[in-house]
């Protein structure tokens, strides 16, 4: 065993106690607020309710699961092409979109406390606050309205987009005048959108703020049953090859009273949250609806020349949309684990490497001036090519404790012995079993192990055993 071995106190996994029990929801905040994965928004005014931001390391996570999803979607994809529309768009888009008329869920008021609740979220007609009388049943509008220029009248009013769906649908046209691409075809973006929820909360689950990654697959009308058997498919795997449990996961179809106005089929991909099943994604299949709506408001013909079958037509779509806020939370606290070895409790995160903030940590055994100079060369070789993170801070095994806490998959310990044989520690997060390599071949190793070689059966393992 290695210095930099010996002063990790704790076991491999085989001897270990895992803890299997559902994390809370607490516990999940707690973390992320105290290694700087998120904060809650202007905290020191208090705080701004349902409002977070993501710390140093919460918008690394942030930047690879928005990166693990446009990596699937559109760059390993030749049917699926990008897209970063305005936030703010034409008023006339939320009329024809049916998001003025139509966006606004029925509240209930509370008439002793006067907290507002979800007319569907009331299950015995009382207040679940205070078990007060509630007000009948009213509409509430979610959209979050703002004036264009200097003058706020109606007249200058428009919209924050509640969602991210229609920049694709009304670019349809540029789209497919620009790339001279042929149908089925994806359109995918990522970006914030806004609603004035009712009910935010659960953390980052439902915020008023949030992003969102969707995806409008534009297909020949008759086609459309097969390919949203797929990307339910597709969207179900996405997750499951990310990490999450396949016990945690689960589809659930809208039955027809509850498919939105212009759906023709829908499926929620559901987590096992803390307080229960939830929606993390939704595929539906929205019809002729949206470019049907466009070309009736816009005047613009929006159908489609199939050269193939020499037929013009409105395409439908199929809509994967998921939230880039709930999808982290899954990926946490399906990551989130705890082990109890030798009497102490190791937190760790088993975040898959794509998704992990930091990739590999450079930990010299101690703030050493002679250990320095090769840790810091170590940390400049790699920086260029992965996300390191260099600490010489406190002991090693606090330091070790502090990357389990935020998942980063592997840290390189470089001790005396190093400076003689220029051979460094890997020290592997989930197992805790540690190879030495050449420093020089760092790069290529920790390349292959984040990809997925297993860690201590290479040759590099046999050879530093013997
Ligand atoms: P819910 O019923 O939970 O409010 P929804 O059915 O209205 O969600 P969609 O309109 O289908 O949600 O939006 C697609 C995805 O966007 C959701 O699956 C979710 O991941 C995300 N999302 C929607 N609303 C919010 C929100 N207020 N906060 C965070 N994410 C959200």
């Amino acid at each position: 065993m290695t210095l930099a071995g010996k002063a990790d106190k704790l076991g491999s996994l085989e001897d270990d106690t895992m803890t299997t029990e559902k994390v809370s929801m607490e516990k999940i905040a707690s973390l992320c607020k105290r290694r700087g994965l998120v904060f809650q928004s202007s905290e020191i005014y208090g705080g701004l309710s349902s409002c977070w931001d993501y710390g140093p390391l919460g918008v690394e996570l942030k930047h690879n699961v928005k990166n693990a999803w446009w990596k699937a979607m559109v760059q390993q994809r030749d049917d699926v092409v990008g897209l970063d529309s305005s936030i703010i768009m034409h008023p006339d888009v939320w009329q024809a979109s049916g998001h003025i008329d139509n966006f606004a869920d029925p509240m209930v008021e509370c008439k002793a406390c006067h907290l507002r609740w979800r007319a569907d979220a009331v299950e015995d007609g009382k207040c679940p606050q205070c078990g007060g009388e509630l007000t009948a049943p009213r509409m509430f509008d979610l959209m979050f309205k703002t004036f264009m220029g200097p003058v706020q009248d109606e007249a200058n009013t428009v919209y924050l987009r509640p969602e991210t769906a229609q920049g694709m649908f009304v670019n349809f046209p540029n789209v497919i005048g620009s790339t001279r691409k042929k149908l089925p075809l994806g359109i995918a973006q990522t970006g914030k959108a806004f609603r004035n929820e009712i009910t935010p909360g659960n953390f980052i689950f439902k915020t008023r703020e949030f992003e969102q990654m969707e995806m409008e697959y534009f297909v020949k009308p008759g086609t459309d049953d097969e390919w949203f058997k797929y990307w339910v498919d597709e969207r179900y795997k996405w997750y499951i090859k990310l990490g999450i449990r396949k016990e945690n996961l689960r589809l659930r179809q809208h039955g027809e009273e509850e498919l939105a106005h212009y759906a023709k089929g829908c499926y929620d991909i559901e987590y096992n949250f803390p307080m229960g099943w939830a929606e993390i994604e939704g595929i539906a299949n929205r019809g002729d609806y949206d470019l049907k709506q466009h070309s009736k408001h816009s005047g613009r013909d929006l159908s489609y020349y199939d050269s193939e079958s020499n037929e013009r037509y409105l395409p439908y779509i199929i809509e994967p949309s998921a939230g880039v806020d709930r999808s982290l939370l899954a990926f946490l606290i399906d990551a989130y684990s705890e082990e109890v070895v030798k009497d102490e409790t190791r937190v760790f995160l088993r975040l898959h490497p794509d998704l992990a903030p930091v990739k590999v940590a450079i930990l010299p055994l101690s703030r050493n001036p002679k250990l320095t100079p090769l840790a810091k060369d170590i940390y400049a070789q790699l920086s260029p090519h992965l996300m390191a993170y260099y600490d010489d801070s406190q002991s090693i095994g606090r330091r070790y404790r502090r990357q389990d806490e935020v998942g980063t998959p592997f840290c390189v310990t470089i001790d005396f012995q190093s400076l003689e044989d220029q051979q460094v520690t890997i020290r592997e997060r989930d197992s805790l079993q540690q190879i030495r390599v050449p420093a020089l071949e760092l790069k290529n190793i920790l390349q292959t192990k984040l990809g997925g070689e297993p860690f201590a059966t290479s040759q590099l393992w046999t050879a530093a055993q013997a």
